[in-house]
């Protein structure tokens, strides 16, 4: 039967928090929270769990080549495109239990509750796990969304390395998920995400509700300084070719350009590797990660052509060679004025508090918004901390925004 009231749908919150509490206790982290790096076996473990979730609840599961994980619960019309809802497992390094995951496992809590009441839409509902959405052990971040929404060539994808040298692909096919399925990006009606704020405005206004209108534009850059390995007493200064000093020109500056732009501007280096890395000896060889954004998309581009001005005067200062080895960008985009729409009026419908946010931080939407109609719902979070193990929610400021996306997500699938 199809509801005349969609927007009287609730989901059932306790099952949605033992859920969450299962996950909680894969890949535990040193205190609180969690270490699920991507493709790992803490990363195994949770999809296979995931999976079982979703085959319980009746759903197709298909996995593609870059091992994103589809869960479908069939429509009444199976010529229809189906309408997606979703978000990612895998966490930070010392990561918290629901940045990303409250997005899959809603989604798991949508389908079940569907089920619950027998529920049938005329599209087919499908919830997505996208793969290594945090990029902490393989670059860029959102590699799953971004390959399946044909921002990264697939072999390059499985053919990425971790510090280790371990290969993506390699990894994929040791945890069981290099899928097969070859969908067609364009074979989709929507796509929702529900993610925690990762800031605080949400939880200082005592808002249950961000409805996402687009995002900080964001750009990345990975740079390697090649230097010269030697003795740091004999060496003299003018001989030395010192690549964690390149590094740290640019960690240093990169900083400056946050504060020439802040509050709204934001800049870091948030990584730097260094070998060898010990006492006495110059390092050959830096890597560092830079880190710009902005809301405004031609002070970002401004604020990231400043950094990469940084890398001739690092270079010469440091008399190393300074090579640009990888770039990225998200965030950029305006979601979907039609979902936003969608979501602004079931969140009136159901009287949840609700208003527009941009978002900081990047996800796995921005590369769906490419590629079809796509919008997302911000639910609080403690202090606005995220990608720590402190990382905190509350059911009650919660479950208003999970009951958002099953309505907004039953109307688009029965419209
Ligand atoms: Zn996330």
């Amino acid at each position: 039967m199809l509801l005349d009231k969609p927007n009287t749908l609730e989901i059932n919150d306790q099952r949605l928090w033992d859920t969450l509490m299962v996950s909680a206790t894969i890949g535990p982290g040193k205190s609180t929270g969690l270490r699920r790096l991507a493709l790992s076996d803490e990363d195994k473990k949770m999809r296979d769990q995931f999976v079982r979730w979703c085959v319980t609840a009746g759903c197709k599961i298909a996995i593609d080549r870059v091992g994103n994980i589809f869960a479908r619960r069939d429509g009444q019309d199976a010529s229809l495109s189906p309408v997606l809802m979703g978000s990612h497992l895998d966490t930070q390094i010392a990561g918290g239990k629901y940045d990303g995951i409250l997005g899959v496992l809603s989604g798991l809590e949508v389908i079940r509750t569907l089920n619950d009441r027998n529920i049938e839409t005329r599209r087919p509902i499908e919830v997505v796990c996208w793969t290594n959405e945090e990029g902490v052990r393989f670059q860029p971040p959102m590699m799953g969304a971004g390959a399946f929404a044909g921002a990264h060539e697939i072999d390059w994808v499985l053919s990425q390395t971790d510090d280790e040298g371990i290969v993506f692909g390699e990894e994929l096919q040791r945890i069981g998920y290099a899928g097969e399925t070859d969908r067609n990006p364009a074979d989709i009606d929507s796509y929702f995400e529900l993610h925690i704020e990762q800031g605080p405005i949400l939880e200082e206004e005592g808002i249950d509700v961000g409805i996402v209108t687009g995002g900080f534009t964001s750009f990345g850059a990975q740079l390697i300084m090649k230097g010269e390995h030697a003795h740091s007493g004999p060496t003299t200064m003018k001989q030395r070719k010192d690549a964690l000093v390149g590094a740290a020109v640019i960690v240093a500056k990169v900083n400056e350009i946050g504060w020439d732009y802040e509050p709204k501007g934001r800049a870091t280096c948030a990584r730097i590797d260094v070998s060898p890395n010990k006492y006495g000896i110059i390092a050959d060889h830096a890597e560092v990660t830079i880190d710009v954004r902005h809301p405004d998309p031609d002070l970002a581009d401004e604020m990231y052509q400043k950094a990469l001005a940084l890398i001739p005067v690092a270079s010469k200062q440091a008399n190393v060679e300074i090579a640009l080895v990888k770039e990225w960008s998200f965030g950029n985009v305006g979601f979907n004025p039609d979902m936003v729409n969608l979501i602004r009026s079931v969140a009136s419908d159901l009287e949840v508090p609700h208003k527009h946010l941009l978002s900081a931080a990047g996800h796995d939407a921005y590369h769906l918004s490419e590629i079809a109609p796509t919008a997302m719902i911000f639910t609080p979070c403690k202090g606005g901390v995220s990608h720590n193990e402190n990382e905190h929610i509350e059911r009650s400021y919660t479950i208003p925004g999970v009951n958002v996306l099953l309505n907004a997500v039953l109307r688009r699938a029965n419209s």
